[in-house]
This record gives structure tokens, sequence and C-alpha cells, in this order.
């Protein structure tokens, strides 16, 4: 957890921390159109104003735009503007940003400093925490990507006052990810969570902030320790996946209408379907599971225009394939997932019901 600070963004004192780095370079800000006009030029702004050399460089906001075109588009603005390897790149906002400035910066002349402030739920929670970078083809999601860890990653969950509703639940779903993988509690505090959430009431907004940052904190030591005993993802790291191996091919089946953490939901309950009729998870487990993903209004059910012979085709390009056979990660209880590659082609007919 040595390189994850929790700490304001937006003010002196970050600038301050960034001049003890002492890394006495010029900082790209990479981000996106939405976080440019939000946070983006006023870091600039800021650095500027210390005497701390910065550009910033943004791209289109979404995840369509994870793309090797935009990478190439923005690494040849930083050949424009000199930039160097000596130099850091900062990586400003939601995973799509993460991933992207991530990936720039672990190629750029081989290689660059980079540090990482997420400003969605999901990137705090997950994406920004691991080192894992890329961007998205035609064959699915990350498929092109490096492991490459970031110096530091700033959390300042102030960034979350302006992001919507239904941005939080995207992030919720990582959340309850952690939570079937890790237990921690996790569940317990997203029902207080969603308690003191619904009541706009000054104290319970204070109570609901308090408790998201317990959560959050609790899910980035979930992800670090796991992350850090198996950095390139051989073994343990693959039950970060849970819901995902779904979640990437309907994501991507949906041209990225439907949002990572939407689409992770819809996996996680498909992989659960498939784990209780293997007799592997309770129905009661299952249940649980199921009401806190309601709890957060995320989606449960496949969309009508995904065909379920698209998903099976698409199977074929996941990053967790062994000896051709795709690696599953299957719940037996909260806390309590184990990996498999036993899973058919019509136990997945069975689970998406067609
Ligand atoms: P994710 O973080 O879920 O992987 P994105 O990076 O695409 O996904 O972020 C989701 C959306 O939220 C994007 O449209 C992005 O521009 C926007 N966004 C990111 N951070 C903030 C913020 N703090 N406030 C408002 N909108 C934000
Ligand atoms: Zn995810």
């Amino acid at each position: 957890m040595k390189n994850i600070k929790f700490t304001k963004v937006l003010g002196k004192n970050f600038t301050d921390t960034l001049k003890k780095l002492n890394f006495s370079c010029k900082y790209a800000i990479i981000t996106d159109s939405n976080v440019k006009k939000l946070y983006g030029n006023k870091l600039k702004k800021q650095l500027i104003t210390s005497g701390i050399n910065a550009e910033i460089f943004s791209f289109s906001n979404g995840e369509k735009n994870k793309t090797l075109k935009t990478a190439e588009q923005i690494i040849e603005q930083l050949f424009k503007k000199k930039f160097h390897r000596d130099d850091c790149i900062v990586a400003l906002g939601g995973g799509v940003v993460g991933d992207l400035a991530g990936f720039i910066a672990s190629i750029y002349m081989r290689g660059m400093r980079c540090i990482q402030i997420p400003t969605t739920l999901l990137a705090m929670v997950d994406s920004s925490i691991g080192g894992k970078t890329g961007v998205d083809n035609f064959y699915g999601k990350n498929l092109i990507g490096t492991f490459y860890q970031p110096k530091n990653i700033y959390i300042d969950v102030d960034f979350l006052k302006t992001l919507p509703e239904k941005e939080i639940s995207n992030g919720i779903a990582e959340i309850i990810k952690y939570g079937v993988i890790r237990k921690a509690g996790i569940f317990k505090m997203l029902t207080n969570y969603a308690k003191y959430n619904k009541i706009k009431d000054k104290n319970l907004t204070r109570k609901s902030e308090k408790t998201l940052l317990k959560i959050i904190k609790t899910c980035i030591k979930i992800k670090n320790s796991i992350s850090r005993k198996d950095q390139k993802e051989k073994n343990i790291r693959k039950i970060l996946n849970y819901g995902h191996t779904f979640g990437h091919i309907i994501e991507k089946l949906s041209k990225y209408k439907i949002p990572h953490g939407e689409a992770v939901s819809i996996g996680m309950v498909l992989i659960n379907k498939i784990a209780e009729n293997k007799k592997l998870l309770s129905k009661k487990q299952a249940e649980k599971i199921f009401m806190v993903i309601k709890t957060f209004k995320l989606p449960v059910v496949l969309p009508k225009h995904i065909k379920t012979q698209d998903i099976l085709d698409l199977l074929q390009f996941d990053k967790k394939i062994r000896k051709e056979k795709n690696v599953f990660v299957l719940p037996k209880r909260t806390g309590k997932v184990i990996l498999t590659t036993g899973i058919t082609k019509n136990d997945i007919l069975n689970a998406c019901g067609k």
C-alpha cells in the first residue's frame, strides 16, 4: 500500500507533494473530455502556478475511444511537445483514462514514469490499482496491453461529488465482486451505505461518505494484496475476474454502450447461475448476492440483442485461456471462489436461458 496515498488533489498541498517527489520533470496530464473540463484544466493551472511544467492531452470520453488509434494520437502529441522518458504521465480520470494513459506510459520511449489519479469509484477501487494497462480492439476488451506499475496512486474521494449516480453504481459492481471473492464485511458495509444514502439528511450524508471511504480502503487492500502476490496473473489474480469473462464479452457485444460495471453485474449473475446449476453455490447464497446487486439498481439480465452464440464465439479470445480451455471463476459462497476449466457449452446455454 506504500504507493497508494489518500489525499486531496486540487490545492497547494498536492503540488507540494509532487515537488517532494523530486522527479524534476515535465508532467503530461492525460484525461478525457469530461474530466478535462471538470478538473484537468484546474490541475494544469495549479501545477503551472507553482512553477511545475505541465501540459494537458485529452480525448473524447467513453470506452469506445480506448483504442490503439487514440493512444497513437496522444503519443504523437507527446513527441511534438518533446516529452522524454524522464518525464511523468498523470492519468487523471476513470478506468478508461487510467488504462490508456498507463499503456502509453509503459511504451513511450520504452516506458516513462506514471502516476494515477482515479476520478471514478470504479477506478479508485479497481482499475487504477495493480498495474494493468490496455486498449480494446475488434476481438475484445483490453486485449492489447502491458503490466506496468505506476509510481504513485492518489485517491481523492472529493472527485466522487460530481460523479453521476449511475457511475457510482458501476463502481459498486466491482465492490460486490470483492465481497464475493473475499467477503471482508463488504456486503454489510454496502447495505449500510445504501441505507444512509437513501435519506438526504446532513448527518447521514456524512455517514454515507465515511462508509464509502471505508469500503474503498477495504477493496484497495484486497486488490493490492492479490495483485502483489501475482503481478502477471499467472494464478490467484485470476479470481479478480469473477463476473468478468462474460462481462467483457457483454461490453464488447453492446459496442461498449453497456458500461463495465453493468456488464460485470450481468456477468456475475450468469456465472452464479452456472455455479448454482452445478450445485456449487446454494440458492440462498446466490439470492444474497442477487439482492445486493438489485439494491444498487444494476442490471441482472442479458439484453435481448446479445446472442448466446456470439458470447460462445468470443470466449475463444479470452485472455485466461489455458490449453484451449476457458478458466472461469465460480463462487462457492460469499468469500470463497474457485477457478475451473470445467464449464461446458451446455452450462452456458442453460444459464443464458436460450
Ligand atoms: P470507468 O471509470 O467506469 O472505467 P470511464 O473512465 O469511462 O469509466 O468514466 C465514466 C464516465 O464518467 C466518463 O464519461 C467520464 O468522463 C466520467 N467521469 C470520470 N470522472 C468523473 C468525475 N469525477 N465526475 C464526473 N464525471 C466523471
Ligand atoms: Zn472490472
